[in-house]
């Protein structure tokens, strides 16, 4: 769909996906101007398709659409471009009881616009894209190993902050680049003011699992991606007697935690990799031993079996988060 300053939103329709015709003077390539989300289409047993909290993700959206000066899109509208994309073949997304496998769904807009200035675009396009998916670690629930990026913050507050715009992901690269040159997968930010507070990953946030019972994981600062997974977490650790703890935490609490044991159990978390356990972690001159073994500990497994089992309609969805697509 495009939207104008003049017409609002118009003609939404789905057609096959191919390369798009864009002016090289468009707005989001110098500017970028720009924000997505990223959800999934899961197949239940008797065969229909479901989406997970999609008015969490419109939401998100229309935040992050207003800080980058982006028009919104309702929630009806967000909903009906998904179920409108998943309707035209539906055979996409895969068979129930092929492994965690969905239909991954990328809602984006970006400013469309041909002008150099610097100004909100007047014109803005809104695509989905979607491709089936399968786990997003291929090694399963290996633990994953972490970077502490002690010089570059992936978002700023009072900046894009905690908006899913293309240029916080793009600020988050050289910290993960510099992870993978010392053998990490992904890398871990710490607040962009001093540098002490932990963040989020790239793509994901985290959760800490200490030993008197309590789930912990960083408050929403202004520079925190507020995660689905993240907020759906905090609401299923009740059921699990787990005391849910939002809170600053710094990166020596992380390191000094896991060597007494008051830290037990690390994972993060996201609809891409829905909970992965997060084993040692490498910082510039040192490293924490894992805390997890092969396959993560017993709450970061429980709670990844029971949101996949409401995803995947394998439990019973008291809370209303799934709505129907197919
Ligand atoms: N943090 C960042 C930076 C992310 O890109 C994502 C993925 N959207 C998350 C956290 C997790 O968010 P969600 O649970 O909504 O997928």
């Amino acid at each position: 769909a495009t939207w104008n300053r003049d017409g609002g939103w118009h003609d939404g329709r789905v057609h096959p996906f191919g390369p798009i015709a864009m002016s090289p003077a468009a707005a989001v390539l110098h500017y970028a101007q720009e924000v997505f989300e990223g959800m999934k289409a899961y197949r239940h047993e008797d065969g229909s398709v479901w989406t997970f909290r999609p008015e969490a993700n419109a939401a998100r959206m229309a935040r992050s659409a207003q800080r980058l000066a982006l028009p919104t899109l309702s929630e009806e509208d967000f909903v009906g471009s998904l179920r409108a994309l998943v309707e035209t073949d539906e055979a996409w997304v895969p068979a129930y009881g092929t492994g965690e496998t969905s239909l991954y769904l990328r809602p984006f807009m970006y400013a469309s616009e041909a002008f150099l200035g610097v100004r909100p675009a007047h014109e803005v396009t809104y695509s989905v894209i979607a491709s089936p998916a399968g786990a997003y670690f291929t090694g399963g629930l290996t633990p994953v190993k972490l970077w502490v990026s002690e010089h570059y913050a992936r978002a700023g507050e009072g900046g894009t902050g905690s908006a899913k715009c293309g240029g916080n992901y793009a600020s988050s690269l050289a910290g993960q680049l510099e992870g993978i040159d010392h053998g990490c997968d992904q890398a871990v930010f710490l607040d962009s003011a001093t540098h002490t507070y932990i963040e989020e990953l790239g793509g994901m946030n985290l959760f800490f699992v200490t030993s008197d019972g309590r789930l912990r994981t960083p408050a929403l600062t202004g520079s925190i991606l507020e995660g689905i997974t993240r907020d759906s977490i905090l609401t299923l650790a009740k059921d699990l007697d787990l005391q849910p703890e939002e809170d600053r935490i710094t990166i020596d609490e992380w390191k000094d935690g896991v060597a007494s044991g008051e830290i037990t159990e690390i994972f993060a978390c996201g609809t891409a990799a829905v909970i992965t356990p997060v084993g040692e972690l490498r910082w510039d001159g040192g490293s924490a031993a894992s805390t997890a073994g092969e396959g993560g500990g017993e709450v970061t497994r429980s709670i990844r079996s029971r949101l996949l089992d409401i995803q995947y309609g394998r439990a019973e969805d008291t809370r209303g988060w799934l709505t129907r697509l197919a």
